[in-house]
């Protein structure tokens, strides 16, 4: 029996080695054999990333299923003829509806939104958010074989001590004909660097007063060559993206260096970013709870403040 992550497509997707890092974990505690099975374009990165993070099995499948509908036929073959335990998906927008389909097929439970995964009495217990991150909700999963979709923000990757031996076995599926069902016509995009693996990150809040002066923090980001933020106050006022927002419901970040302009410091923000080595803040309010974490703080007006800053870091 095993624990097996599935991945497809071009190149391995975001948040492939926070699920690794969550699966291995599993598979050791429940003194299971972890495989990754990926598609057969992704064999060689595949074979790297494990290698990182020492997994020791990696299972090409010998074709490379195109839309979801072959995608979902040919991981249920996989699965029919692996028999895993426990199949487990990085939760991509794909992901999720691979994973739900995947489980129709096999006749076995599935759960999205997981955010935890530990062994206990009886079976598996696996926390979930909910209600859009609001809050979360726990499980105990007692069927033998369980399909999770895992949600890898809130997860941190691990790499092995020392790079381990990989080996590579390619799996030949049955796939049948697919019939297809449905086709994805948009999705998000994602940015071809992730706010979780930035060294540096400007972020913005409420603070800014007004949309348009969040150009400083997108120009104080790319001044220091790092990536942009914001908090959720602004993300609910339309003025950037919620893929850039940080915090419990957003990103969950680890940057060396944090500048948060004109963010408040809300528990629920800090969620995303107190475990940054540097925190600066900018806030005209010497009591805000931002200054509780920042190391280096500076009372005043970010909107007059950040041009300076701007000029002096590309100086
Ligand atoms: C379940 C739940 C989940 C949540 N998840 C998240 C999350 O993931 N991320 C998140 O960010 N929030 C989240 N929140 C919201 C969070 O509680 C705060 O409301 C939010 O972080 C506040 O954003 P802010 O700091 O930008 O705004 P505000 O709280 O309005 O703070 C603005 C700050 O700017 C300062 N300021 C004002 N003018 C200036 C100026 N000119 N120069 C400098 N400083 C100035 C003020 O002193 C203040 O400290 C969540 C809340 C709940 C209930």
């Amino acid at each position: 029996m095993a624990v097996v992550l599935f991945s497809w497509g071009e190149k391995i997707e975001g948040g492939a080695a926070e699920a690794l890092t969550l699966a291995a974990d599993l598979a050791a505690g429940r003194g299971l054999e972890l495989r990754w099975a990926v598609t057969a374009e992704l064999e060689r990165e595949a074979a790297a990333l494990a290698a990182l993070h020492g997994v020791r099995h990696v299972d090409v499948i010998d074709v490379s299923p195109q839309g979801v509908d072959a995608r979902v036929a040919v991981l249920a073959g996989y699965c029919r003829a692996q028999m895993p335990e426990l199949v487990l998906f990085n939760q991509t927008v794909e992901g999720r509806v691979v994973a739900a389909r995947v489980a129709g097929r096999l006749g076995l439970p599935v759960l999205a939104n997981v955010v935890a995964l530990a062994g206990a009495e009886g079976g598996l217990k696996a926390e979930v958010s909910a209600y859009g991150g609001d809050t979360r909700a726990e499980y105990l999963l007692t069927a033998p074989r369980n399909v999770l979709s895992v949600v890898t923000t809130a997860l941190a990757a691990r790499k092995a001590a020392t790079a381990c031996e990989v080996e590579i076995s390619r799996v030949a599926v049955d796939a049948g004909a697919a019939t297809p069902g449905f086709e994805l016509v948009s999705a998000p995009q994602v940015p071809e660097q992730r706010l979780e693996d930035a060294e540096i990150i400007v972020s913005g809040g409420r603070g800014l007063g007004k949309r348009e002066n969040f150009e400083l923090v997108k120009q104080m980001a790319d001044a220091l060559g790092g990536m942009w933020g914001g908090s959720r106050a602004i993300v609910d006022d339309g003025w950037i993206d919620s893929s850039h927002q940080v915090g419990l419901t957003g990103k969950i970040t680890r940057p060396g260096l944090y500048i948060a302009v004109g963010i408040s410091g809300a528990s629920q923000h800090m969620a995303g970013c107190s475990a940054a080595k540097t925190i600066v803040a900018i806030n005209k309010d010497p009591d805000a709870a931002i200054f509780r974490y920042a190391r280096y703080g500076v009372v005043g007006d970010c909107v007059e403040l950040l041009p300076e800053l701007i000029r002096a870091a590309r100086a």
